[in-house]
């Protein structure tokens, strides 16, 4: 008997019929000879919806209190679920994130996990049930507090469950048909990829496409976990994300896997740094101890007469407020003049392992923008991706541009958004 974790996003249980259709889906995989293990999202928009709440009674909801909070939704769903699969003649029991043995780090709003133990999960699998389990959250091993795994992060939960459950695929239901070479929402062109490396996807999550998160794929590649992403409004096969095709998995032989877009993220400048050795430093030691990710960094030429320069980087617009408070408590030490923050901006990326011995893919992507008269503000790169910053107006003709201007249109209109809200 094949032990298959299948996760369901929030857009998939986004209310009653939705948790009734995924019920049978989740009783079909059991019928079919399966131990059945569920990670459940927060129904729709549910944590957004919660996390509104949150701000309207304190503007920097605290970390503990917010985990608790935002880890409801999860419960809900859950327990629906299960009622759900009961309804329907089989048995199914719900645990949350600490039950199911998901433990993390003490680091609330984005806990990182370092170890599972799913005992409750397996004597649940071996007495017969359906093990449905919240996604999203664990219990930190030093103060046992609740904690969450930043936005997204019910994925992660599913890939760290199926790789100590020794499950044989990951399957990870959403509101589209699986990857597509850009997000369906704003490409209606977009082609669903067949399979695609772990490589490119991380780049392609890394880079905002967030069908699946960054961690998650991180989690698969670690533990070699395949996952299938697909639809659970249709019947239709996904995309396989492995570290080699198997079977009868497609592998385009394109230079370009596809093109993600990500608009969560703000641009800080910090103004009239003095061009010595240490300022940078300061800077990002400062972002560092304040918690903060940064993603691009960019520094201006010094203008010579004054011996000062300006500093840019971008970070997600969640942590603005934290970034630009610590700097800004240390001003004097670090010696700048000014802050400036920026959340109008996007950043569009263009991943593919083919860009690293196929000449001109840059050259071909600042044409294509500058063609759909896009301005470029930041410019970053790695082996396989070229991202730059703009204006976050442009962003949707900006991604329709590059994704014509590299053949990856397709002929039919195959990208289906079966529900979701694209918040
Ligand atoms: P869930 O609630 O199931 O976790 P998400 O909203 O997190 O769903 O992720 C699915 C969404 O990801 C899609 O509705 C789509 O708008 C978006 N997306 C972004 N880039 C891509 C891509 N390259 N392929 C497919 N979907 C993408
Ligand atoms: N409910 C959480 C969120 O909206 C986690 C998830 O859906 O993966 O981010
Ligand atoms: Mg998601």
């Amino acid at each position: 008997m094949g032990l298959v974790v299948q996760k369901y996003g929030g857009s998939s249980v986004a209310d009653a019929e939705g948790i009734k259709r995924v019920a049978k889906r989740i009783v079909d995989a059991k019928k079919n000879g399966n131990q059945v293990v569920v990670v459940v999202s927060a129904m729709g928009d549910t944590t957004d919806e919660l996390i509104d709440l949150a701000e309207q009674v304190s503007p920097i909801p605290a970390g503990r209190e917010f985990d608790m909070l935002l880890t409801a939704g999860e419960r809900i769903s859950m327990a629906l679920l299960a009622m759900a699969i009961k309804n329907l003649g089989h048995e199914a029991q719900s645990f949350t994130g600490s039950q199911a043995g998901v433990i993390t780090d003490s680091v609330h709003n984005k806990a990182r996990i370092i170890d599972v133990t799913p005992g409750r999960i397996r004597t649940a699998l071996d007495e017969g049930n359906i093990a449905i389990v919240a996604g999203f959250q664990g219990v930190s091993q030093d103060k046992k507090d609740i904690t969450t795994l930043g936005r997204g992060g019910s994925d992660t939960t599913a890939v760290a469950l199926a790789a100590a459950l020794d499950a044989e695929v990951c399957e990870i239901y959403t509101d589209v048909d699986g990857v597509f070479t850009a997000d369906p929402r704003v490409v209606k062109k977009a082609k669903k990829i067949d399979w695609i490396s772990f490589e490119d996807m991380l780049e392609l999550a890394a880079s905002g496409s967030k069908v699946l998160l960054h961690r998650c794929v991180e989690y698969a590649r670690r533990y070699n976990i395949p996952i299938h992403v697909r639809s659970s409004f249709s019947g239709l096969r996904g995309t396989w994300v492995s570290n080699e095709p198997q079977g009868d998995q497609k592998v385009e032989h394109a230079i370009i896997s596809g093109v993600a877009h990500d608009v969560s993220e703000a641009k800080i400048t910090v103004v009239g740094v003095p061009d010595k050795p240490g300022e940078a430093a300061a800077i990002f030691r400062t972002i560092a101890n304040a918690e903060v990710n940064i993603d691009m960094v960019v520094q201006n030429v010094s203008a010579a007469a004054t011996g000062l320069t300006d500093i840019s980087f971008t970070l997600p617009k969640a942590e603005g407020r934290k970034a630009i408070d610590a700097l800004e408590r240390n001003r004097a030490t670090i010696g700048f003049e000014s802050l400036r923050y920026d959340d109008q901006i996007a950043k569009i990326s263009l991943v593919g392992a083919g860009m690293k011995t196929n000449p001109g893919v840059t050259a071909g992507f600042f044409e294509a923008l500058s063609d759909a008269g896009v301005n470029i503000e930041l410019i970053s790169t790695s082996e396989i991706r070229i991202s730059v910053v703009t204006r976050a107006d442009d962003v949707n003709e900006a991604v329709r541009a590059v994704h014509t201007a590299f053949g990856l249109d397709s002929d039919s209109d195959e990208a289906v958004v079966y529900g979701g809200t694209g918040r």
